[in-house]
């Protein structure tokens, strides 16, 4: 079977891939397993520079890889940039700490010595999404492997080339043969690895669909699963806030990849004392993003990943408006070759429409117009989703209240959503399970284990 990888932004096909035989994924599979039996065996501070080293990996081939990126999926290139200087970054702050938050506990218990260690599963399967390429595959490999495990990636196939880039930078970096490996498999060969022996966890980030799926399979093996789902995060605007800074945060929250975040701002719920100025300077500000080459340097929207992406949008847009949404700006796509969006927004939209109530996965924005504080945090949780959101307030300490009060793994005050490797990432409801990042998510694919030393006699 082959399949192709497209550029999103021209249409034109930049390379045709084999999926690998069944056999030769086992055979990639096996020797994860044997590398684990030895990677094992390091202390994390014998593993920490081989981290080092795969951050500067990714600095010297930064420009190469970020090209890359952008061919692949459209996300303008000074955004593919960011992204690898980020997974330098993170993979920098888990060299540096790992060994502090994977430390022995001591415990007082009734024997001499309890002490509760950290160690390694085996090889752990990462099904990964395109959105993020890099950054989403190695916020999950990064911390797995620091603790002692190794790694298979499926990645989305669309970005094939980035999953071999990723196998590449592990070598660059001087790993162990097989620690890292990338798999090109079909859909069935996943699932018998997940059933496999050889496989001790699963970790997915992708759709609240697929997840369900590779939830329901690792479950039926009893594997160790980590879902990061989708997100219809909100961004509350309460009428204290100063306008023109949260329209600058809403253009920057809702835009990030075209809109294709996770952790994009996607329902603007704002109080009507302000709602029609805060309206007003965020469409003007969303008029103004240049849309265009991802690889042209001033573009600030890139391409949507495929046709069926703006068709997408396009659906969710039209039913909005037949029950009464009203389009601020953008709405009509634009003309090919490539994959165009505008930067849009849609007012009057409530519960029942499908800009509301679903991931939209785009660059369209749409503003929910409340009375209060109290009726804000109620549509907030009116959602099926609870991955990140954010509050925007002169008041610090209302800004927090509310932020306790939304049903999220992570919330923000007067900034947009946005991930940190010393903070936890990750959802409740379809959002997903689990959390990565921070000591959190080096702990997710980890034995917690208590060892227990009692007096003799
Ligand atoms: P997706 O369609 O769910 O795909 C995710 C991964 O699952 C891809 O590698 C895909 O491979 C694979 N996959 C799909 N169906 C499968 C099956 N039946 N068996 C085995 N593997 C399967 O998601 P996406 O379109 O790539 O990404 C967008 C979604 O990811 C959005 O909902 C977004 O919110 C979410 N996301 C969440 C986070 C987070 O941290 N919470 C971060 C980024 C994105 P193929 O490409 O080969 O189909």
């Amino acid at each position: 079977m082959e399949f192709k990888t497209i550029n999103p932004a021209t249409g034109e096909t930049i390379k045709t891939w084999p999926t690998m035989a069944s056999e030769e994924v086992w055979e990639i599979a096996r020797l994860t397993g044997s590398a684990y039996r030895k990677w094992r065996l390091l202390t994390v501070a014998e593993r920490a520079p081989h981290f080092e080293q795969l951050a500067a990996v990714l600095r010297d081939n930064l420009e190469d890889w970020a090209v890359l990126i952008t061919t692949e999926m459209g996300k303008p290139i000074t955004e593919a940039r960011a992204e690898i200087e980020k997974c330098a970054w993170m993979t920098e702050v888990y060299a540096a700490n790992a060994a502090a938050w994977l430390a022995d506990e001591k415990v007082e218990v009734d024997g001499r010595r309890h002490t509760v260690i950290f160690q390694p599963l085996g090889v752990i399967f990462s099904i990964m999404p395109w959105n993020y390429p890099f950054w989403q595959a190695l916020r999950f490999a990064v911390p797995g492997l620091m603790a002692g495990n190794t790694s298979l990636l499926k990645h989305a196939s669309n970005v094939t080339g980035c999953a071999f880039a990723i196998e590449d930078a592990f070598v660059q970096a001087g790993f162990p043969p097989d620690v890292f490996r990338t798999i090109v498999p079909d859909y069935a060969t996943v699932s018998a690895l997940i059933g496999s022996d050889i496989v001790q966890g699963v970790s997915l980030t992708g759709s609240t669909q697929v997840g369900r799926h590779i939830g329901a399979e690792a479950g039926r093996n009893l594997k160790k699963v980590v879902l990061e789902l989708g997100g219809s995060d909100p961004f509350i605007v309460l009428e204290d806030a100063d306008i023109d800074f949260t329209a600058r945060g809403a253009v920057t929250g809702r835009m990030l990849t075209a809109g294709q975040s996770c952790i994009a701002s996607k329902r603007f719920i704002v109080v009507e004392e302000i709602a029609e100025t805060f309206a007003a300077r965020f469409t003007e500000l969303m008029t103004g993003l240049k849309v265009g080459d991802p690889r042209d340097e001033s573009t600030q929207v890139g391409s949507l990943v495929n046709p069926a992406a703006v068709a997408e949008l396009e659906e969710q847009l039209a039913q909005s408006v037949g029950l009464g949404a009203r389009i601020l700006c953008g709405g009509e796509k634009i003309p090919g070759p490539g994959c165009f969006y505008p930067p849009t927004v849609v007012t009057d939209t409530r519960p029942g429409m499908r800009l509301v109530d679903e991931e939209v996965f785009g660059p369209i924005a749409p503003i929910i117009i409340v009375k209060d504080e109290a009726e804000a945090i109620v549509l907030a949780n009116a959602s099926e989703f609870g991955l990140g959101g954010s509050v925007w307030t002169r008041d610090l300490d209302r800004g927090e209240k509310v932020a306790r009060e939304v049903d999220s793994g992570t919330l923000f005050v007067n900034s947009i959503t946005k991930s940190d490797p010393r903070m936890p990432f990750g959802g409740v409801k379809n959002s997903g399970l689990g959390r990565e990042l921070s000591h959190y998510g080096l702990k997710e694919f980890v034995n917690v284990k208590g060892i227990n030393v009692y007096d003799h006699g």
